[in-house]
C-alpha cells in the first residue's frame, strides 16, 4: 500500500480484489454494450448478483468509450458501482483521450451523487490490451488534477489485482509524485 495526499483527500494504492472493497463506490471496466463480459466485469457482476445487471438494462442503452454510468451495488459492500468504458488499445492517440475521459466522467459521477471514497481497477489495461505503463500514468495524473479541485472526494484508491499491474502504478505515482509517503 502507497498513498499520497493531495489537500484533504488521499489517493491510494492497493493490490487486490475491487469486489471486495468498502469505499462508497467502485469502478468497474465495462463495455460499450454494458453487456457484462469477463475480466473483473465479470467478477463484480458474479458477486453483485443480477440486480446490477437488470439496472444496466432498465436504464441505459449502453455506454460512449471515454464514458461512465451509475448503479448500485448489488450484493456488494459498495453502496455504488461506476461502469466505466475505456478504450480497446490500438496505440492512436486517441486511446490516451478516451482513457483519460474514463476516470474523469467517472469523479465527475462521485462528485455529482456526493460519494466520498472511490476504488477503480486498472480501466483498460486487461482484455482491453492497453500497457499498463502507459495507462497508469494516465489514470493517476487525472485523479489528482481533480482532486485537487475537487476536495469533496476525500478517498480514490486503486485496487490493482496482480503485481505486475500494482508495480507500474506504483512507479508512475513515484514518477508524478516524487514526494509520496509510504
Ligand atoms: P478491460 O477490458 O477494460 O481491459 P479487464 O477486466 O480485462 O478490463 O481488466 C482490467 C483490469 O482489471 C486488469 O488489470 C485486470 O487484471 C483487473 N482485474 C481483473 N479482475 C479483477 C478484480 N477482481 N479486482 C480488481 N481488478 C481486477
Amino acid at each position: 500500500m502507497i498513498s499520497l495526499v493531495i489537500n484533504s483527500s488521499r489517493l491510494e494504492l492497493s493490490q487486490g480484489d475491487i469486489t471486495q472493497e468498502a469505499t462508497e463506490a467502485i469502478v468497474n471496466a465495462a463495455n460499450s454494450h454494458l453487456a457484462g463480459g469477463g475480466g473483473v466485469d465479470g467478477a463484480i457482476h458474479r458477486a453483485g448478483g443480477p440486480a446490477i445487471m437488470k439496472e444496466l438494462k432498465a436504464n441505459y442503452n449502453g455506454c460512449p468509450t471515454g464514458s461512465s454510468v451509475l448503479t448500485g451495488g448489488g450484493n456488494l459492500k459498495a453502496k455504488y458501482i461506476i461502469h466505466a468504458v475505456g478504450p480497446r488499445y490500438g496505440g492512436s492517440p486517441k486511446d490516451a483521450t478516451s482513457l483519460r475521459s474514463a476516470h474523469l466522467k467517472s469523479l465527475k459521477l462521485c462528485t455529482a451523487n456526493n460519494i466520498k471514497s472511490v476504488s477503480f481497477c486498472a480501466i483498460s489495461t486487461g482484455i482491453y490490451g492497453y500497457p499498463v505503463e502507459e495507462a497508469a500514468p494516465i489514470a493517476i495524473q487525472t485523479t489528482m488534477d481533480y482532486l485537487k479541485t475537487h476536495p469533496e472526494i476525500k478517498l480514490v484508491r486503486f485496487v490493482l489485482f496482480d503485481t505486475k499491474t500494482y508495480n507500474a502504478f506504483e512507479t508512475a505515482l513515484k514518477k508524478i509524485a516524487p514526494g509520496v509517503t509510504l
